[in-house]
């Protein structure tokens, strides 16, 4: 050990830190993947992410400097920051006081179906998709039409589970309205699970979130399934 420390006459062998360098690799003589990246955490820092997928690319024996993948991390990194916005967004902002007082029939609901939304799987980051449905039923305000595809969009826009995801729909839907109930159904397919042969392609996974009402009407929950065609 000491010997192998001499070796690198450095001069410094208490530290007892070595920097190993594989085989030279040309694209790693002319980038900065080997400088020290300093994260500030929850910037969405598009350099950052660039060198990581820099990293990522030259780990499974590509070129990252050949034609097809200059823009690559730079294309990675933006869309992620699209993919992931949701983690810049917080409810009071999104809902921006799009409260009204209407007059609704007691006990009836209000519908959103077919919500199309994009999230992406926290065990493999990659894409699920599918549709969002919402339903809830009035207390004494009900909320804009555009708000609620928005709300599913801050919450879709992250690291997800599809369980936890339709949780906290439901949740925000509670908090901004205080409803006398709501329920939240996914539908989503999951590329992790067709890519890897865990499940079919195309099997959906459908999930719920009852609040309120919902969790002990089950007439209520029957009249939201027949509207959402389930
Ligand atoms: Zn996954």
């Amino acid at each position: 050990m000491l010997n192998h420390t001499n070796l690198h006459g450095n001069g410094n062998g208490h530290n007892g830190h070595h920097v190993v360098v594989a085989e030279p690799i040309e694209a790693l003589e002319h980038d900065h993947t080997h400088e020290e990246t300093h994260v500030q955490p929850g910037t969405g820092s598009m350099d950052v992410i660039e060198k990581s997928v820099e990293l990522i690319l030259l780990s499974v024996g590509e070129n990252p400097s050949r034609d097809g993948l200059q823009r690559t991390p730079h294309r990675v990194a933006k869309m992620y920051g699209e993919l992931l916005e949701g983690y810049h967004k917080d409810l009071e902002t999104v809902v921006n006081n799009a409260l009204f007082d209407v007059e609704y029939g007691e006990g009836e609901m209000v519908v959103v179906a077919n919500i199309e939304y994009n999230s992406m799987c926290e065990h493999h980051m990659l894409p699920f998709t599918g549709k969002a449905h919402v339903a809830y039923i009035p207390r004494d305000k009900v909320i804009g039409l555009s708000k609620i595809p928005r709300i599913v969009d801050m919450f879709a826009r992250r690291l997800q589970v599809q369980e936890r995801l339709t949780n906290e729909v439901a949740d925000a839907l509670v908090e901004a309205l205080d409803p006398v109930g709501v329920m939240v159904v996914f539908e989503g397919q999951h590329s992790c699970a067709s890519l890897r042969g865990v499940k079919k392609h195309g099997v959906n996974m459908v999930t719920t979130a009852k609040r309120g009402e919902f969790r002990t009407n089950r007439d209520l929950r029957d009249e939201f399934y027949r509207m959402i065609g389930m």
